[in-house]
């Protein structure tokens, strides 16, 4: 199978294997594990803040981010195309009692600069939740995987600050964002106060995400990462694969954003299907069958049959992503196999 549903999909190297079984491990939530203590290091240095925490996942990451900015009743302004807003369950809200409330994205994933400044100018006023953070994201999942410019965080960032309001930033890709960028990972996060990345996405580790920012914060977050179950003792394990992914597996995201090139052009080719353009396009192809709902599940299906796993987004829209594992031969084959299921199920 050629799967492209996702690069959470990807598996670890032989090399994170090998790291797995030598890792040097304790109790992490005692500060002892070795291992866990060398990652978050690493972690912190990479994205310039002063500590970081390993995670279980993503999601994870976002929630204890917002439950540390936000009392409860508080709001924490979000992309209404974000991941934290659309696919984490609701978690700042359910478990915080936080008001998640949605300016609306650009369709390359920056914050629509005129309605954040709005919702940031309504008075001091008891009738209003007050707001206690923003989160931006980059790259933009929803939006294509769009990378977002340094400067449009810039201006968020001034924006907030003017505020008084501290910024977070959902950096799940942000390796994938520094490239697209040819920039760093810490000149992207220089206008966050707080970021979380992820391990298990194109960087092929196992498990793990990391929440970083001030000292200060970082032992915030460790009492809610304790409250909500997410202190996991000998993590060692899972953080050795971590430090490997941060060593080997960044330059090669350079394959993935080809591929992906290659297979935006590809499918843009065949009749039937529409490709979303992207600015800056990182790993991702987001992509319409132009007809029904019905005809799109057709398609799905008969690419599946041809051995080629896509992953359905909202009704005839798919989103393609390239990983690890993956490589140009592949990618050929996926477009062969989009065509022939395309002449299979589109035809007038
Ligand atoms: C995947 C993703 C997350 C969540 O990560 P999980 O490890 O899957 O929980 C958060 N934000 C963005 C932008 C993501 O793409």
């Amino acid at each position: 199978m050629i799967d492209l549903r996702s690069d959470t999909v990807t598996l670890p190297t032989p090399a994170m294997r090998e790291a797995i079984a030598r890792a040097e491990l304790g109790d992490d939530v005692f500060g002892e594990d070795p291992t866990v203590n060398r990652l978050e290091a690493m972690a912190a240095e990479t994205v310039g803040k002063e500590a970081a925490m390993l995670v279980a996942s993503g999601t994870m990451g976002n929630l204890i981010a917002l439950l540390a900015h936000c009392p409860r009743g508080a709001k924490a302004i979000v992309g209404a195309l974000s991941h934290s807003y659309l696919y984490e369950g609701g978690g700042a809200s359910a478990l915080g009692g936080v008001v998640l409330t949605p300016v609306p994205n650009t369709p390359e994933g920056e914050l629509d600069l005129d309605a954040l400044r709005a919702e940031l100018e309504l008075p001091d006023d008891p009738h209003f939740a007050e707001p206690a953070v923003v989160a931006v994201e980059n790259t933009h999942n929803r939006c294509g995987g769009e990378a977002v410019p340094v400067a449009h965080m810039a201006d968020v960032a001034e924006l907030a600050h003017r505020r008084g309001l501290p910024v977070f930033l959902d950096g799940a890709r942000i390796f994938d964002a520094a490239l697209a960028l040819e920039t760093t990972p810490r000149a992207i996060a220089e206008h966050a106060d707080t970021v979380s990345f992820c391990l298990s996405k194109g960087l092929a580790a196992p498990v793990g995400s990391l929440l970083c920012g001030s000292r200060a914060f970082i032992e915030r977050a460790r009492r809610i990462r304790k409250t909500l179950g997410g202190g996991m003792r000998q993590a060692g394990i899972i953080a050795a694969a971590g430090i490997v992914a941060m060593q080997t597996m960044v330059e090669r995201l350079a394959d993935d954003h080809r591929n992906a090139e290659t297979l935006a052009r590809g499918l843009a080719g065949i009749a039937g299907l529409r490709v979303q353009r992207a600015r800056r396009r990182t790993n991702m192809v987001f992509f319409e069958v132009i007809g029904s709902a019905a005809q799109a599940s057709r398609f799905e299906a008969a690419l599946k049959a041809r051995g080629v796993l896509i992953s359905p987004r909202y009704l005839t829209v798919f989103r393609a992503v390239t990983h690890y594992g993956i490589d140009s031969a592949d990618i050929g084959r996926a477009i062969d196999a989009a065509r022939a299921a395309a002449a299979e199920t589109l035809a007038a």
